[in-house]
């Protein structure tokens, strides 16, 4: 049985180390909120199912190789010959600012439809996790979603969505309009503190209230990303909050992605939403704490790597 199932597009993905107009090396890996979040899971020992499309060439080898090797179940990933796979640009433009560029419009996981995600759903995983960039790729994308999140709540599946809004896709307004309706059906959303807001009513106005209509609405957890700040967990029992884990800053990007990976699996290993959020402060952390989205996320052996002194050799 798949413990966690996702969908969503993953791109061939380029780091720069100088600004890109003046060229010099890069590095290729590949990159997807999704698929970052399948590989944080797998490190950690639980089953994970990512489906997408990818096009028909080497960059979308690359994509379904990486997570092949990173044991998650890509059974039903299928290369689709309408587009190439997309590409993102990652450029550190100064000290730890570093500048995203896509190229995905068109791409071949544009056009994902439910026909491509329901058939990995079944039989029912433990978790369904979507984000808020599917929908925004296009309609067929955005009809994935919906009956994805409607085919698992109906199953029994625990639907979990991270807002992630990206607004080099689409505007606010848009966002809310697409995400909004998926709440009643979701059981964790998990979302920045400026991204409440595309998912709660309109008429709540303050973190608060935002929260408070949520779990008024269904969903059982609200977890809150703050950065350097930690995190927050609502639920109608408790709130529990967490600072971050004090690290030395490589590459921030991804944290968001191995934060929601540690705090799915701490909710499949049944732990408490205290250890649950601890244990998404620590992937987080390593996912700012080395380079790449995903590269450097732990092993269940070394989530306690995060607890040696500084300077210390592991031998
Ligand atoms: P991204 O989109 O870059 O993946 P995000 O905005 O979705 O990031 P953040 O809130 O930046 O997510 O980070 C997620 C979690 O990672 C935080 O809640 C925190 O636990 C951890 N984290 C982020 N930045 C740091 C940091 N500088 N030091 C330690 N932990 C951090």
């Amino acid at each position: 049985m798949i413990d966690v199932a996702t969908f969503g597009e993953t791109m061939a993905a380029l780091r720069a180390l100088d600004p890109i107009r003046l060229g010099g090396a890069t590095r290729l890996s590949v990159a997807g909120a999704e698929s970052n979040v399948a590989i944080g899971l797998a490190r950690l020992g639980h089953r994970v199912r990512w489906t997408g499309l990818v096009g028909a060439d080497e960059t979308g080898e690359l994509v379904v190789r990486t997570l092949r090797a990173e044991a998650v179940d890509v059974t039903y990933c299928r290369v689709d010959r309408r587009g190439p796979t997309g590409l993102i640009l990652f450029e550190r433009r100064v000290g730890e600012l570093t500048r995203v560029i896509y190229h995905r419009a068109g791409s071949a996981a544009s056009f994902l439809t439910p026909a491509d995600v329901l058939p990995a759903l079944g039989p029912p995983p433990r978790i369904l996790h979507v984000t808020g960039i599917t929908p925004a790729l296009g309609p067929g994308p955005a009809e994935a979603v919906e009956a994805a999140v409607t085919a698992a709540a109906s199953a029994g599946t625990a639907v979990s969505l991270d807002v992630n809004y990206r607004s080099a896709l689409w505007d606010r307004p848009r966002a809310a309009r697409a995400l909004r309706p998926l709440v009643p059906r979701l059981s964790v959303v998990v979302a920045s503190e400026d991204e409440l807001e595309l998912v709660a009513p309109a008429s709540a106005t303050t973190e608060a209230d935002r929260v408070a209509a949520l779990l008024e609405a269904g969903v059982a957890e609200v977890v809150i990303k703050r950065g350097a700040d930690g995190g927050t967990v609502h639920t109608t029992a408790a709130t529990v909050r967490s600072p971050a884990r004090q690290v030395p800053v490589a590459d921030p990007v991804g944290a968001g992605d191995a934060f929601v990976a540690g705090y799915l699996s701490g909710l499949l290993d049944g732990l408490d939403p205290a250890a649950r959020l601890g244990r998404a402060v620590t992937t987080g952390a390593f996912a700012v704490a080395s380079s790449g989205d995903w590269e450097g996320l732990p092993t269940r052996d070394e989530l306690s790597l995060l607890d040696s002194l500084p300077g210390t050799t592991l031998r």
